[in-house]
């Protein structure tokens, strides 16, 4: 191994963002949904099979529309994994509205929809999921739980861009979803976001809460004469350069999945022996799941072992971050969340035992590397 470090993550050029970047310049609009806004989202729409997608300036943005959107109010829950990042819960706290934590699967690392089901009470007014390393949560149960307590199921679908549950791709598997394009995900705009919406009846106001709350998008087209003020909102948009540099990517967007996947099967071929023998556990693709090589993760033993990990790939130069510290055990999840009883065992479990290996467009000169040192890691031992 090089002394050369090996990040966890590194953005990589791989179209033509630059000259998208020139030709918003000289188009003269810089401001949001102009032309490459309007491409991103069509696009963004036909990947995802929603009906509508609207860019955002982050997840989190497209996620606090969300919990607008499903009108949270004082009082009501939201049941979501406490295995997420802030922003899932952020933006039900934002409308003084409770997240409800449950524990995940410990197969997929997605939220159980048993426990799903058990933590409903009269104040519940939605789910939000979360499609955990890019494979898509058990969508079909939690919709049963939706449609049997008349709530709004929302996918965090930060991570699942061109993933699929049944055939069916990430972000038309709910009501709505949530995407990032942050630099750390698959497609990438630096901080970028965009919101898709499966119900036509969600699209005009999804549309005035991002403009904040005009009905400047129906004047753009003509619908009414003159823009006012119709609703809370906020500036959830993004300018055009973002949009740009965006497009530039979403076109490559079957490329960089393709590699990612290969990178993905190449970590999964080179431990399966180390997996086969017990000693550490891989990502299994959920039942009637694809995904999109977002991460590849290993399950260690307990945190000694998965500490010691991270010190010996360290010590080689290459990052090997662990992962979410649960919501429901961090100061701002005690303070509104909703509080579980018996805890969520399985949650502290994973997420004191799982470590994400670099996986990033163009790690193809570097994989062997990584894998090398790993496998010295498990060699020392015996
Ligand atoms: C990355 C991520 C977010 C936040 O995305 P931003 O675009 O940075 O706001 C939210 N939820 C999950 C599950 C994520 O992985």
């Amino acid at each position: 191994m090089t002394a050369s470090k090996t990040p966890f993550n590194k953005p990589s050029m791989v179209g033509k963002e630059v000259a998208y970047l020139q030709e918003a310049i000289d188009r003269g609009q810089l401001s949001g949904d102009g032309h490459f806004t309007r491409l991103s989202n069509a696009r963004i729409a036909e990947m995802t099979g929603a009906r509508c997608a609207l860019l955002t300036h982050s997840c989190t943005a497209a996620l606090e529309m969300a919990a607008i959107l499903c009108d949270l109010e004082p009082g009501d829950e939201v049941i979501m994994p406490s295995f997420t990042f802030v922003s899932t819960a952020n933006a039900v706290a934002l409308r003084g509205a409770a997240p409800v934590f449950v524990d995940i699967d410990a197969q997929t690392l997605n939220m159980d929809p048993e426990k799903t089901a058990a933590a409903v009470t009269d104040r519940t007014k939605a789910i939000f999921a979360v499609h955990y390393a890019g494979f898509p949560a058990d969508m079909d149960a939690l919709a049963v739980i939706a449609r049997d307590h008349d709530l709004l199921l929302v996918e965090d679908a930060a991570q699942a861009l061109g993933s699929t549950y049944k055939g069916r791709p990430a972000g038309s598997l709910g009501d709505m979803a949530a995407f990032s394009f942050h630099e750390t995900k698959n497609i990438i705009s630096g901080e970028g976001g965009a919101l898709t919406l499966m119900r036509p009846d969600l699209v005009e106001r999804a549309e005035i809460i991002r403009e904040k709350g005009t009905n400047r998008s129906r004047f753009l087209r003509g619908q009414v004469d003159k823009y006012t003020w119709v609703d809370i909102g906020s500036s959830f948009l993004p300018g055009e350069l973002v949009a740009a540099f965006l497009y530039g990517q979403l076109e490559q967007a079957e490329a960089i999945k393709l590699r990612r996947l290969a990178l993905f099967d190449r970590y999964a071929e080179a431990f399966a022996d180390l997996a086969g023998a017990g000693r550490v556990r891989l990502p299994v693709a959920p039942p009637d799941t694809t995904g999109n090589g977002h991460m590849f993760y290993l399950l260690l033993r307990d945190i000694e072992d998965r500490d010691a990990f991270i010190a010996h790939m360290r010590a080689a130069g290459i990052i090997t971050p662990f992962h979410y510290v649960p919501l429901h055990s961090a100061p701002a999840g005690r303070k509104h969340a909703r509080f579980i009883g018996n805890g969520l065992p399985v949650t502290d479990d994973i997420s004191a035992r799982l470590v994400r290996l670099p996986l990033f467009y163009g790690l193809e000169d570097g994989i062997e590397g990584v894998i090398e040192v790993a496998q010295r890691y498990f060699e020392q031992e015996v």
